[in-house]
Parts: C-alpha cells; structure tokens; sequence
C-alpha cells in the first residue's frame, strides 16, 4: 500500500488513543501512538502533554527519522526516539501503541515477565511478554535498549512505566495491548488461587494465522 489518507490516518490514530482511556489503559496524558505513514520514511505520532480527550486530528505530528517537525502544531510525544527505534530495527513493524496499564504494570514492578495466561495474548505478542528494567524513556539510548529486550516478539513491558505494543497494522497493535492487559489481569488473579497457573508456550501452538 502506497496511497494512504494522511487526515483520516490522524482520525485512526485519535479514534485508538480515545478507546485507550475508555477501556482504562491510559490516564491524564499518558501513552503515545505512531504510525508509519506507507511508502514515505516518515511517521505520524501523537503529540505530547496533550489528553487524548482534548485532541483533535489536527494535534497529531508528522515526523522524519530523526524525529525532526515536518507537520503539525505540536511537540512529538517526549517518546518518540523509542517509537524510531522500533521503525528502524523492525520492518515489519508499521503501529506502535505505548500505554500505562494496571495490570501490565504490576508485572514489570514485580520484574517477572507476563507468561502465556490466555491464547488471544500469545497469539499477539508471539510469546512471554519480557520486561525492559527501568530507564528514563526520553532518553535516546532507551529504545534500542528496549528493542533489544523485545527482540522479535510484539510487546515489552517497561518496568515502573508501562507497555508498549507492536503491530503490521494500527488494529493489531491495539489489540495486543489490550490482549497483554487482560492476561496480566487473569495471570495475578490464577497467582492467588496457584503457585502453578497453567501457561501457553507461543512456539509449541503451531499457530501459523491470526484467529
Ligand atoms: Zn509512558
């Protein structure tokens, strides 16, 4: 795909940062979403110190690989070196949505990796969901670090700050972040009932498809 509607892929971005805080994933100002824009070297990305609830699709920003302003009336969010980091090491990677999650989060203060509780998760993330230990995220040297904690895989838990996951499209980022949350959820829930919880290994599923 090489022809894209800039204005309605800021309307897409918007819609997603909106259903982020009505399922309770983000509050005040928290999290970031990105696109890379098809066929360009750019990427459009939400702007930072705005609630999502205040903005419009006008506020998204369009950035270079270096992170420099092509368009729009905002800063880039304060992550945006993490977002390039990921475009850059990850060709496959065309949506990015980072998130401050309940759930998530316990996991990474915990330092234990978020194992495969339910199937709509592995199949998402490709496998355990790793930690990256805390580092200020604004920080350049913060994204490659992380890429390399994420590996392949399509989500990484930042430990003390929040999630952050990958997709080939916006949706399926989307839905791996509120597929690693519910696992979390009902993975801390088994906890209480088992030191055992029964765990899905991603490789030995065989899944070639999406369900
Ligand atoms: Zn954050």
């Amino acid at each position: 795909m090489t022809e894209f509607d800039l204005q309605q892929t800021k309307q897409d971005v918007l819609d997603y940062c909106l259903l982020s805080m009505r399922y309770g994933l983000n509050f005040n100002t928290q999290g970031n979403i990105s696109v890379r824009l098809p066929g360009t070297d750019r990427f459009l990305i939400t702007p930072t110190d705005l609630e999502y609830d205040r903005m419009t699709a006008d506020d998204m920003v369009v950035v270079d690989a270096d992170a420099n302003v092509i368009e729009g009336p905002h800063q880039p969010s304060s992550e945006v070196t993490v977002h390039l980091a990921v475009y850059r090491r990850r060709p496959d990677v065309n949506a990015i949505v980072h998130t401050e999650p309940v759930f998530a989060n316990v996991f990474g203060v915990a330092g234990q990796p978020i194992t495969g509780a339910l199937v709509n998760m592995v199949i998402y993330t490709k496998g355990d969901v790793p930690i990256m230990p805390f580092a200020l995220s604004n920080r350049t040297e913060f994204g490659d670090a992380m890429c390399d904690v994420m590996g392949d895989l399509n989500a990484v838990v930042w430990a003390n700050h929040g999630l952050l996951t990958v997709g080939e499209n916006l949706r399926d980022a989307f839905k791996a972040t509120v597929a690693v949350e519910s696992a979390a959820k009902v993975l801390l829930h088994a906890r209480a009932l088992t030191d055992k919880p029964i765990v899905l290994d991603y490789h030995s599923l065989g899944i070639t498809t999406s369900l």
